[in-house]
């Protein structure tokens, strides 16, 4: 099959087995060019095929020498569709892993489920015992609750008031004006049912219940809070309200595990484009501008070198390890003063169509394909590929 990106709404319906593979290896050639982690050995990843979930994969095995359990829900080829990306990423990275004689297992499934939740702890009791790191992360358009079989569906729109701003329009190529109305209350629930912290406290609930969590073992999950630009459609939407959650969630297994001296962190990630942010009205805007002013400071970073840099510089340093707020900020070089100043200029002068965006259109709408496989320039895409790629462990 020759296979080519189909652009819809703002996602890529299809994927490139060899481009994915490409994007994994790029990401493993990082880690193995830094230095070595003295970090976690047996980890958990929940939500971990795409995005920053599969770069702390990586940077577990290929940094830490982990074995690793991937949980995530991805699509094989079927019928002349192409698998999904996530399933042509983790293929990759296990076929690396195994080669470099590391364990890497995955379950394709519902992680709001109990059924996988089951599943993966028998996995770990019968083949790693414990588990000393377990990273989530979700995102999600819906949730159905475990118990009470609710389903809930996640919005992103302002609370309170409707919230007017520029958005490019990624079928058009053009700023145009985006109007958000607020959200109801029962939308803000449902958001936060689906990502706040509720389902990260129930899969450490039930692996410390199964005694699967290893003494001092530490649980992560990701969040974001940005600048005021996107404060009505992020920090101070129904997004932000379920981040919320999920921070105030954190405190809670803080003490659920304290008695196995366990620790639980949020950490604060910079924006990034992933199949996740791409969703988010204004925010691919932001992330264009963004990337224009880091890349001239020599700081910006991929997927890969945020979770190389927490797992490395405040993870899992002693000298440098995250104080008692449990809130680990990774979003630093993103939320610099200098940084943010100049975005904001940058910002005021594409509102009133001053500047010419269209290199950083350019750059975005590359970075957004290559989350699908394509455009790398050592990948021959004219080539007839093999679309039926299997994961090695896969287990769904
Ligand atoms: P992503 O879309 O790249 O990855 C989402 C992962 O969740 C995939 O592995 C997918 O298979 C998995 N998943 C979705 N539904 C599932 C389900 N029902 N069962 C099992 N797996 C499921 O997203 P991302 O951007 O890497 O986001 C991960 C986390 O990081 C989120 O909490 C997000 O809010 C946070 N974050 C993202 C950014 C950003 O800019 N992208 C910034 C800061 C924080």
């Amino acid at each position: 099959m020759i296979i080519k990106p189909k652009f819809r709404g703002f996602i890529c319906t299809t994927s490139h087995p060899v481009g994915c593979a490409h994007s994994v290896q790029e990401q493993i050639n990082y880690v193995k060019r830094q230095k070595p982690i003295q970090g976690p050995k047996n980890v958990l990843v929940i939500g971990a095929s795409t995005g920053y979930g599969l770069a702390s994969r990586i940077v577990a095995t290929f940094g830490s020498g982990a074995s690793t359990l991937g949980v995530f829900l991805e699509k094989p080829a079927s019928n002349g569709n192409t698998a999904t990306a996530g399933w042509y990423n983790t293929a990759a990275f296990e076929a690396a892993a195994t080669e470099a004689g590391y364990y890497a297992k995955s379950i394709n499934g519902d992680a709001f489920s109990d059924q996988v939740k089951e599943q993966t702890i028998a996995l770990i009791k019968e083949e790693l015992g414990q588990i000393d790191l377990v990273v989530y992360s979700i995102a999600a358009p819906r949730r159905t609750h475990p118990v009470s079989g609710e389903t809930f569906t996640s919005v992103i729109k302002p609370i309170g008031d409707s919230f007017t701003s520029k958005t490019v329009d990624m079928n058009s190529n053009e700023i145009v004006d985006v109007t958000l109305e607020p959200a109801s209350e029962q939308e803000i629930r449902s958001t936060v049912a689906v990502m706040g912290g509720e389902d990260w406290e129930r899969w450490i609930h039930l692996l410390k219940e199964a005694d699967v969590l290893a003494p001092g073992a530490t649980t992560i999950s990701y969040s974001y809070i940005g600048p005021k630009i996107t404060y009505p459609i992020y920090k101070e939407g129904t997004i932000g309200r379920a981040k919320d959650h999920l921070y105030t969630t954190s405190k809670e297994i803080n003490k659920h595990i304290e008695n196995i001296n366990g620790r639980a962190f949020v950490a604060v990630n910079k924006a990034l484009v992933t199949q996740a942010s791409a969703a988010i009205p204004v925010v691919p805007l932001y992330l264009m501008l963004l990337a224009r002013v880091l890349g001239k400071k020599g700081l910006d970073e991929n997927c890969i070198e945020q979770m190389y840099r927490l797992l490395a510089s405040r993870l899992y340093n002693t000298e440098n390890s995250p104080n008692e707020d449990h809130l680990i900020r990774i979003d630093d070089y993103e939320m610099q003063n200098d940084v943010q100043a100049e975005v904001s200029a940058l910002w005021e002068k594409v509102c009133i169509g001053e500047i010419d965006i269209v290199q950083d259109l350019e750059k975005y709408r590359k970075e957004f394909f290559k989350l699908f496989g394509f455009g790398f320039d050592d990948v021959h895409y004219e080539e007839d590929v093999k679309e039926d790629v299997s994961i090695l462990s896969i287990k769904s």
